[in-house]
């Protein structure tokens, strides 16, 4: 894939950007090594101070940041900004707990310890962390790697999506401005075809990546036969369950518009499985109807647009051929369902119903504004569909009752679960999926620990 910036909202292509040669790529592995050889006996202090002026940089240009995100990927200009002022948030807080996530863990002392002995874990960086990532949060992905991975010791090298370059360079320029010694965070303008040999790269000590399925499982996997560390957030069929006990339908109906609908409709955590009890379907699927259908459509740097353009063209294709399928297959189409004719990629909003399970609306990631309704017979039966699925990303459950509180939390099978609230990422909270979704966590105290040696010590 080309590396460049291509408009979506107009399918303009606006720059490219050559890849890297080889003696490029060569030049910033050492770099990044020879960085690492000093930076990791940089104090916490001296991170922090630099991760707070990142955060200063973030504040003082979001307009300016906002709008490359929305011209290369499409996102509206103020999801774009939100992403932003997240960045800042995130670049703080662990400037703030980093250094209490990673202080030393004093163990007690076996029988046959002297006196004098301590014993404890003291976290060690591990050296340059390769970070893959994908385009549709392409500010928060990286910082929310990047804050914790730098205050931890390690430097980022970052391969980032082909079609968001600039968003890359800028955030190589603000690390850089905000007065990370030069090395600590590259940008590495290459395409994918050249990860297998980074990863294998003796100077790189770990890889992380966000992004689908089949990337995860192919970097996952040379990971593995390099026994490198390796952190996969990949793909997700969130459920979110609508019980009979809820308050207000209405409130839960917007949740789930917004949820679905979020980073037009390309986050891994939408809603994408709307399981709602028989008593109460008819009536959500025709407020969840009613409310996409009221959504405005548009120029994503229109404040007044809840829907812009979808990230890549070949993006709205496949997620076409899914719907097509899927009514092929015997879906119900309750309204959009075909492509908006104008240059760009636009698709509008969709809702599926009577989902046969052979269909691949049933068993894929529908990675746009689609949403799916399932109709389920009770709790049992609405976990049984929930868990019905190869990812296990996040997934939120609404309802009043309190039994079915704690068992929607404890047996949907994945990484998050959110009662009578949508999925979110934020610095604060851990995340991270389970099943086909991936594995190891990010964010909280995870963060800093993802990239470390937990060397144990006995000193006596
Ligand atoms: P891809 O996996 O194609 O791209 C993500 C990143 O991986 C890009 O930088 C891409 O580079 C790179 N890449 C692709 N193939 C390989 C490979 N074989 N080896 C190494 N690197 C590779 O994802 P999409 O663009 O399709 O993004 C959408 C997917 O990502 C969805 O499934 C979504 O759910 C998931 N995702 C998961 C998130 C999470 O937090 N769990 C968050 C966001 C998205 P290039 O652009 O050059 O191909």
């Amino acid at each position: 894939m080309a590396i460049a910036t291509t408009n979506p909202a107009t399918g303009q292509t606006v720059e490219e950007f050559e890849s890297l040669t080889s003696e490029q790529l060569e030049e910033k592995l050492q770099r990044a090594w020879d960085t690492f050889e000093s930076y990791r006996d940089t104090t916490f202090e001296q991170r922090a101070g630099w991760l707070r002026a990142a955060a200063d940089i973030f504040d003082a240009e979001t307009d300016r940041l906002a709008e490359l995100a929305t011209l290369e990927m499409g996102k509206t200009f103020t999801a774009a900004k939100a992403e932003i002022a997240k960045c800042a948030l995130g670049c703080r807080w662990y400037a703030d707990h980093a250094a209490e996530d990673l202080a030393d863990v004093e163990w007690p002392k076996p029988k046959n310890a002297p006196e004098n002995a301590r014993i404890f874990t003291r976290y060690q960086p591990l050296g340059p962390v390769l970070a893959i990532m994908p385009w549709n949060f392409p500010f928060w992905q990286v910082l929310r790697f990047a804050a914790p991975a730098l205050m931890a010791g390690n430097v980022g090298l970052l391969k980032h999506a082909s079609n968001v370059p600039q968003v890359a360079m800028a955030i190589e320029d603000v690390l850089n401005r905000a007065g990370f010694p030069e090395g600590a965070f590259q940008t590495l303008l290459v395409g994918s075809s050249v990860i297998e040999g980074i990863i294998d790269d003796p100077r790189v000590r770990a890889v992380t990546l966000t992004g689908s399925e089949p990337a995860g499982r192919e970097v996952g996997a040379r990971a593995g036969q390099n026994v490198k560390t390796s952190v996969l957030e990949l793909g997700g069929s969130d459920p979110f369950i609508v019980m009979p006990s809820v308050e207000d339908l209405d409130a839960v109906v917007d949740a789930a518009v917004s949820s679905r609908m979020l980073n037009n409709g390309q986050s891994c955590i939408n809603a994408k499985r709307f399981i709602v009890h028989q008593d109460i379907a008819d009536d959500f699927t025709q407020k969840l109807v009613a409310k996409m259908e009221s959504l405005t459509i548009g120029d994503p740097m229109d404040e007044n647009t809840d829907l812009g353009p979808m990230s890549q063209g070949n993006g709205v294709t496949d997620l076409d051929e899914q719907v097509q399928d899927s009514i092929k297959a015997g879906a119900r189409l309750l309204t959009g369902g075909e492509r908006i004719d104008k240059p760009g990629n636009w698709y509008p909003p969709t809702v599926l119903t009577d989902i046969p399970k052979e269909s691949r609306a049933y068993s894929e990631e529908l990675f746009g504004p689609v949403a799916l309704v399932f109709r389920a017979t009770d709790a049992d039966d609405a976990i049984r569909i929930a868990n019905d699925s190869d990812f296990g990303l996040g997934g939120s459950a609404w309802t009043s009752d309190e039994d079915e509180k704690m068992r929607f939390a404890t047996e949907v099978e994945s990484g998050m679960v959110y009662i009578n609230k949508i999925t979110e990422s934020t610095p604060e909270v851990p995340f991270g999926g389970a099943k086909n979704s991936g594995y190891g966590r990010e964010l909280a105290s995870f963060g800093p620990q993802s990239f470390v040696n937990a060397k144990t010590i006995w000193i006596q």
